[in-house]
């Protein structure tokens, strides 16, 4: 037997260790798992390239907990270790890996208790044991060893009389850690970590049924057997090629990956690139509805199938946090703090790479089905005008596929509508106007008299389209966007309006001083307009500028908060060419005349939601006495 010490110049740094990574105490599993694997599939190679005597067979990895014992072994089959190599990788890498490791993030630590994903390794063992022993016995033909450290530099190294092929690592759990001595526990841990691990993961046995025999009768019940209880799928979907996979295996990938969803994605993105990195996954649309809070399943990233995060933050660009699926790439560096992951090169080029794949798609779906595509528009396109927003990149392949509703269902892209509508939907300026609705039961009847005068409406209802809007109207040439209750609008009602006005100017003025008396200038900003005559005879209508602003005030505009505390300002247009007003006028009593315009006016108001409370009572009181 030899002892030893372990050549670490700080004496003890397993205390720092726990202090450091207090939160990520469960990662030791994780990471004893992942060199149970390495070992199994570096023995799997030297047999396939007849390096090794021994026979690979099916090997498994185990878990098993004793709990009388308070131990936790981890045992593989893979291809072990001599006596010389645990003092080679156990002393010397794994334990100057350890504190080189603490070294270097030691403050970043500190500053940010986010030091969640790395590789420490072996040692992570001494963040839950109180002694860790390593059993194993080499491919090679020589005899097994048993390696035992209480945590203070000092080890022993024996002799064993294992015989069978592989490592057995004995945790023996400290204290404060005895949560790992439960099944449940250990259960989730494998299911989070180690769900699609390569290499087989034994957990116990489970009871199953017999197959009954093709001739057994209808009510026989089948016996039961126990059998090994394997935790892992060690083929998921997203390792094989694309060309291997029906839209039903990807679909119930995608179930196992989310047991809890019971709708089905949209669609999927298979990612596939081995240059200038590697990268595999699968990227799924779920339904998406309006709610911009953060999703409970999110998209999971994984290294050689061992799950590191489901923060994928700074790795897919922020507009596809929404969507769902797996990442797995060796090449992200999964042991540095988020800032510098987010200045990292590599990871610059995956998440550019991921941005046009998704795009390329979209165009793809549009292409090829397009009646299916806007069938889903609904669902996807928070995302897609996200990514517009954010990615200026995404946002000029988007023109291939974004699509702009119409209030009557019919779907356009940017240049269908630009094309749809160049010939009559220009101001005074010969700039574009795009019409749009938000809601079409409060903006009805505007949406009404647009159309009725053949403007094309679009619906736009997403919470971060003011945004959009303004986005495109600095990107495309010459155009501006009106909501149809917006005072933009009256730059196209005035051009095609050649209606000359009924007035007079003398009459101009007298009406003008009678609203100015009865309307509140705090609330409205009074204009008279010669249109047509059957159009409303009062219009309000809302400053498009304002609103817009205080809109993308509410989702988060930035720096807007001079608008904060904007009164509330609207637009009365009247139509100095209505029936009404011209009885308004030729009515004999100022009483009478004050009466028309109060009760015109809270028509308006009504029409737009924006008479309520005493008001609102006053109005049907006022209405009934008018009618009795
Ligand atoms: P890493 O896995 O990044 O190399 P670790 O600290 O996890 O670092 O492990 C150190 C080394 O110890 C491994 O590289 C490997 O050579 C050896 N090792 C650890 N666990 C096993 C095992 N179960 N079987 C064989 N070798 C192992
Ligand atoms: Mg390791």
């Amino acid at each position: 037997m030899t002892k030893g010490n372990i050549n670490v110049s700080v004496e003890n740094i397993f205390p720092l260790i726990k202090k450091f990574l207090y939160s990520d105490h469960e990662i030791f599993l994780r990471e004893l798992i992942s060199n149970a694997t390495d070992a199994t599939l570096k023995l799997k190679h030297l047999t396939s390239i007849g390096e090794t005597k021994t026979e690979y067979g099916n090997p498994q990895i185990e878990i098993k907990i004793d709990k009388e014992g308070k131990k936790l072994h981890i045992i593989d089959q893979g291809l072990g270790m001599t006596a010389e190599e645990v003092e080679k990788y156990i002393n010397q890498v794994a334990f100057s890996g350890a504190e080189e490791f603490l070294d270097q993030y030691k403050d970043a630590a500190k500053d940010s208790g986010i030091i969640g994903h790395f590789g420490l390794g072996f040692y992570s063992a001494f963040m839950v044991a109180e002694k860790v022993e390593i059993i194993t016995k080499s491919h090679k033909d020589e005899p097994a060893a048993h390696w035992t450290c209480d945590g203070s530099p000092e080890f022993s190294l024996e002799a064993s009389d294992k015989t069978d092929r592989g490592t057995e690592i004995v945790l023996h759990i400290a204290e404060d850690s005895t949560e790992f001595l439960e099944e449940a526990r250990i259960s989730e841990l494998l299911l989070k970590y180690n769900k699609f691990m390569p290499v087989s993961i034994k957990f116990g046995t489970k009871e199953v049924n017999v197959a009954l025999p093709e001739d057994a009768p209808e009510d026989a019940t089948p016996e039961k057997t126990t059998v090994d209880n394997i935790i892992n799928n060690p083929n998921p979907a997203w390792t094989k090629q694309p060309t291997e996979l029906e839209d039903e295996n990807y679909k119930s990938f995608y179930r196992e990956l989310y047991p809890s969803q019971f709708e089905d994605p949209l669609f999927h993105i298979h990612l596939n690139v081995d240059y200038p990195f590697n990268l595999t996954g699968i990227l799924y649309f779920p339904k998406m509805t309006n709610d911009l809070n953060v999703q409970k399943d999110k998209i999971q990233l994984y290294q050689n199938q061992v799950f590191v995060t489901d923060n994928v933050e700074g790795i897919v660009p922020e507009f596809l946090t929404m969507l769902r699926g797996v990442i797995d790439s060796p090449d992200i560096p999964l042991n540095v703090s988020r800032s510098y992951l987010q200045a990292d090169g590599a990871v610059k080029k995956i998440s550019s790479y991921i941005t046009r794949k998704v795009a390329d798609k979209l165009k793809s779906l549009f292409n090829s089905n397009r009646e299916d595509f806007e069938a889903k528009w609904d669902d996807i396109k928070i995302v897609i005008e996200y990514g517009m927003l954010s990615e200026d990149k995404f946002f000029e392949k988007a023109d291939a596929f974004a699509l702009y509703p119409t209030v009557d269902g019919a779907h356009y892209t940017y240049e269908e509508l630009y094309n749809k509508i160049k010939a009559k939907q220009t101001d005074k300026d010969d700039k574009l106007v795009i019409l749009y609705a938000s809601n079409k039961d409060t903006q009805h009847s505007y949406i009404e008299s647009a159309k009725a005068k053949g403007y094309e409406v679009l619906m736009l209802d997403s919470p971060i389209v003011s945004h959009l809007i303004q986005k495109l109207e600095t990107t495309k040439e010459n155009i501006s966007f009106a909501r149809v209750d917006g005072d933009h609008i009256d730059n196209l009602i005035k051009k095609d309006e050649t209606a000359i006005s009924k007035l007079s100017e003398e009459e101009k003025t007298t009406l003008d001083a009678l609203l100015k008396e009865v309307v509140p200038s705090e609330k409205f900003m009074v204009q008279l307009e010669a249109m047509d005559s059957d159009a409303s005879p009062f219009i309000i209508t809302q400053p498009e500028f304002m609103r817009r602003m205080k809109e993308m005030q509410q989702t988060g505009g930035g720096g807007m908060n001079m608008f904060g505390n904007m009164p509330e300002i609207h637009n009365l247009i009247v139509n100095t060419n209505s029936e009404l007003v011209s009885e308004i006028l030729n009515t004999k009593t100022k009483k009478k005349q004050e009466r028309l315009i109060t009760q015109s006016l809270d028509l308006a108001r009504l029409s737009q939601g924006l008479l309520k409370g005493e008001e609102l009572t006053n109005f049907i009181k006022r209405s009934y006495d008018m009618i009795k």
